[in-house]
């Protein structure tokens, strides 16, 4: 099988699996409880929360443990509270969005952020939008579609000009890229761990000292008491290695999965198909979003997967019609293109040899 949906979620890390095991056959206790079994699952929290800070940048007190970026992102919008303003783009992935409507359901406003056709979002447009109600910002680091990365100090520095909160849902970004919370200017951020090689189920919401903020999940006093119930505290050991491993290689990675993307696009031009390629020359490595005409997406991702290879499209298919993704309809890819988008997303963990192979199946599909 040859593995390309990365952007998707990505093997685990064989450390951080090995790292799970202790705490959950032997040092299996809760945490909170305060006899001394419990102080090895309190000090590997206590341990993972300082590398989770260190790798992005933070302080540990600024690291909220969460179930995964959906739920760090509902958190983030959360944060601005029923009857608040927020301003977020029209690409961003469902998780922001639905929770966005679900403000708008309790009596808050919400306005969006168009992009551009590489999907960058119209940095001169916020300024206008911004509104003596609006409380919090909310633009993502990298698209998980198109890969397009945002100029997030820009628009931080302007959301704080307007004493406005700015938070980024870094999901795609984390463990690939360099990120500096401080560099960056924000005040929240999301991650989710599946994505950098870490267990599904478990990420976090970095939280600037100082935002004034109210519990997510009322009970216990996990979390500072802001996001209550016993910790998962093998996931959070496995997260924490699988950061700090992809963190320490994040160069040699990048360098990898971008040769796999150059290799790629030269045997598709060599293939003189007539396509697209989507997003901004600055995006999150390994991320290839292809719009083919007169192909159907759909139709390619199963031909592909017969043939053992897994990638993703840009279209949701309901088996009566194929709608178009709200990224690539945002970017204004021409109808005889959109259907036919599919994602190749590239990991540290791809060789030349799954390159060749997708292009050797592309060529038996597509000419
Ligand atoms: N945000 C982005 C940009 C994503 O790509 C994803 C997952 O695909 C999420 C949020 C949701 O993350 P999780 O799967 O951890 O809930």
């Amino acid at each position: 099988m040859v593995y390309a949906d990365n952007a998707a979620t990505t093997k685990l890390d064989i450390e951080a699996f090995a790292a799970m095991k202790p705490f959950l056959l032997d040092a299996f206790s809760n945490p909170s409880q305060p006899y001394s079994f419990s102080r090895t699952s309190k000090k590997a929290i206590k341990e993972a929360r300082e590398t989770i800070a260190m790798c992005i940048g933070a302080d540990p007190e600024e690291i909220f443990i969460t179930s995964g970026g959906t739920e760090s992102d509902n958190w983030a919008i959360k944060i601005a509270s029923c009857g608040g303003h927020v301003i977020t783009s029209a690409i961003e992935h469902h998780a922001i969005l639905n929770s966005c409507i679900a403000l708008e359901r309790c009596g808050g406003k919400v306005s969006y952020l168009g992009v551009d056709s590489r999907g960058v979002v119209d940095v001169t447009a916020l300024e206008s939008k911004i509104d003596t109600s609006t409380r919090l910002i909310s633009v993502m680091f990298a698209n998980n579609e198109i890969g397009t990365i945002q100029p997030i100090s820009q628009l931080a520095e302007i959301a704080h000009k307007h004493n406005c909160l700015f938070h980024t849902d870094a999901v795609q970004a984390v463990g690939h890229v360099k990120i500096d919370v401080h560099e960056l200017g924000v005040d929240l951020l999301s991650a989710s761990a599946h994505k950098f090689n870490g267990p599904k189920g478990i990420g976090f919401l970095y939280i600037k000292k100082g935002t004034n903020i109210f519990p997510f999940v009322d009970g216990g006093g996990q979390e500072s008491g802001y996001r209550a119930g016993t910790e998962n505290v093998a996931s959070i050991v496995a997260m924490a290695i699988a950061l700090k491993n992809n963190c320490e290689h994040i160069n040699e990675h990048m360098n990898k999965v971008y040769a796999l993307e150059n290799r790629l696009m030269s045997g598709l031009y060599d293939m003189k198909l007539d396509f697209i390629r989507n997003g901004a020359d600055m995006r999150i490595p390994g991320n290839v979003n292809l719009s083919f005409r007169d192909f159907e997406g759909e139709s390619l991702l199963h031909r592909l997967d017969l043939m053992g290879i897994c990638i993703s499209t840009g279209s949701a298919c309901d088996g009566v019609n194929t709608q178009i993704s709200h990224v690539i309809h945002a970017i204004g890819v021409p109808d005889d293109y959109a259907k036919g988008t599919i994602r190749i997303s590239f990991g540290k963990d791809n060789s030349n040899d799954d390159v060749d192979e997708i292009l050797n199946a592309m060529r038996k599909i597509m000419l």
